[in-house]
């Protein structure tokens, strides 16, 4: 922004600002009024990044009917959407009957198993109406988008999460599942998008919110080629630009995995996703809803990423040389306790496993694979459980007893301590250990909204024309990612929810 501008728009802000301060009864919120005649380009709905949620917004707004622009910061469409997998949860669809045993499954029970998830977090109400709205989508993404659907699969289990809630919810489309494949969606929805009239701009970071002197939305300035340009939004302004991925500042105060990951681990989410869209919502008295954890998993082993895959015979160790989670509860349930030990212990935890793992149908391990990475510092290994123990540097009786106690569960197929389901077969030597590394898939956690995905400042109140979906929003996933799926199933529902009601507006 150029000084001139910042000038100009402070003196006028503080000019009219008054009256709207009145207006909104936010003493100190900021309000920036602007006359019609200086804007650089006008639209009815401008939807603010073209992930997932913005091409679904687009996609809702202009098949409404309403002129739609949007405003993408990267040179290309797709943000984190387009590294996914694309795959999205929905229950009681035709599909579901279609593909999996699970014939009377029900939105309710999916609300019912990420509100338990979401550990009194979750706004109930939004995780409700996600759950109740997926089902719809994945037929106007057939239906309206193209979209192929050819499978589902289910996440794995939640210790306290009854069995009854679970069912294979997670679809798959034609091409969809691996890494990448979730640009197949973003190209279809844009498409939509674009035929009804949708307009893009490529390489243009929105960086303020403007609002008239009654505090509603009017518009945004961005910046293009080192240029300034303010862009008029009739209807509404949605902003799309995931979370605070890759935001250390905001990470620091927000979301303290978040900010372990920055620090550690891979963080894979676009690089362009550094929550600017949830610190101008903030900026305007926006307030903040579900900050905390993030999406992390398993690169190395994809350990609890799918309920068709069982979890290899392996165990996780704390600093003290035993277990404290189940290995195979869903990916992300289960490296929150690795974040949480790694802190809490201040030192790493380890995967444990031995020679007999490799025999194991489910391993991602081999006895060359294992070797290369130890050559390459990767994992440890050593002839005796005592040994390891040594170079990990945890107790080594602690361990021995760890270990002992998995063999004896094996025996006896039940883990008496946290319920592991999959992989319970006995361990011997010589063993290994492998220090867990998290992949991050991108923060969780956004603007506080509604069911109608307006924005709610602090004082509980509407913020008249803001729109925020995906993860720009947040409290319609708990403290942990409950399985995959969910993430981009609520770009689809919280995108056509905003770009729906900007359009009416
Ligand atoms: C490798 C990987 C695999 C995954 N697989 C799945 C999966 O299969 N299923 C699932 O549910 N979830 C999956 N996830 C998570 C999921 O992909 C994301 O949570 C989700 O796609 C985020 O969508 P979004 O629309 O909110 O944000 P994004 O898709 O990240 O879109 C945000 C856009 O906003 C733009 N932007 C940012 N700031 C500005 C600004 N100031 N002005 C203009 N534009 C801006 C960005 O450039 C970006 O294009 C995966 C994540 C990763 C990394």
């Amino acid at each position: 922004m150029s000084k001139s501008f910042s000038r100009r728009t402070f003196l006028k802000g503080a000019a009219a600002g008054v009256a709207g301060v009145a207006a909104m009864g936010l003493a100190g919120a900021p309000v920036l009024a602007e006359e019609a005649e200086s804007w650089d380009l006008e639209t009815d709905v401008l939807v603010v990044g073209a992930g997932g949620a913005g091409v679904s917004a687009a996609a809702e707004a202009a098949l409404a009917g309403a002129r739609v622009l949007v405003l993408e910061k990267a040179g290309l469409i797709g943000g984190t959407t387009n590294f996914s997998g694309g795959v999205m949860q929905a229950a009681g669809t035709k599909y579901q009957k279609e593909f999996t045993k699970y014939q009377d499954d029900t939105p309710e029970k999916h609300a019912a198993l990420w509100i338990k998830a979401g550990e009194g977090t979750v706004d109930e109400e939004l995780v409700t109406d996600l759950a109740n709205g997926a089902p719809g989508h994945i037929d106007w993404l057939a239906d309206t988008c193209g979209l192929k659907w050819t499978s589902l699969y289910g996440h794995c289990h939640i210790p306290y999460v009854e069995e009854e809630l679970m069912a294979d919810r997670i679809h798959v489309y034609e091409g969809g599942g691996g890494i990448g494949s979730g640009g197949i969606f973003v190209r279809a929805t844009w498409a939509v998008a674009e035929a009804n009239g949708a307009e893009l701009q490529l390489n243009t970071e929105v960086k303020k919110l403007l609002q008239d002197a009654d505090g509603v939305v009017t518009g945004v300035i961005a910046e293009q080629d080192g240029k300034e340009l303010r862009v008029k939004a009739e209807k509404g302004v949605i902003l799309c630009t995931a979370s605070i991925d890759h935001n250390l500042d905001m990470a620091k105060r927000l979301s303290p995995q978040q900010y372990y990951d920055l620090n550690n681990s891979t963080v894979m989410s676009a690089a362009t996703d550094t929550g600017d869209g949830i610190r101008m919502g903030m900026e305007i008295g926006a307030d903040v809803s579900g900050f905390g954890g993030c999406i992390d998993f398993c690169a190395k082993t994809g350990a609890a990423t799918s309920n068709q895959i069982p979890l290899f015979p392996s165990f996780i160790v704390n600093q003290q040389g035993l277990r404290f989670v189940c290995e195979d509860a869903t990916y992300a349930y289960h490296y929150r306790a690795i974040f949480q030990q790694t802190v809490a212990l201040d030192g790493p935890t380890y995967m444990i496993f031995g020679n007999s793992t490799f025999s194991d149908p489910a391993t991602v391990w081999t006895e060359e694979s294992a070797k290369a990475d130890v050559e390459a510092g990767a994992l440890y290994t050593a002839e005796t459980i005592e040994a390891l123990a040594e170079q990990i540097g945890v107790p080594a009786a602690n361990l021995k007893l760890q270990l002992d106690l998995w063999n004896q569960y094996a025996a006896a197929g039940e883990d008496a301590q946290f319920g592991r389901k999959t992989g319970l077969a006995e361990i011997t030597g010589p063993f290994y250990a492998y220090k867990n590394v998290a992949a991050n898939l991108g923060s969780l956690g956004g603007l506080k909204i509604n069911v109608n995905a307006e924005v709610i400042d602090v004082n509980g109140n509407v913020i008249p024309h803001l729109y925020a979906a995906g993860l720009n929003a947040g409290g319609w996933i708990g403290p942990y990612y409950p399985g995959s799926g969910t993430a981009v199933m609520g770009t689809v529902h919280w995108g056509r929810k905003a770009g729906a009601a900007a359009a009416a507006n």
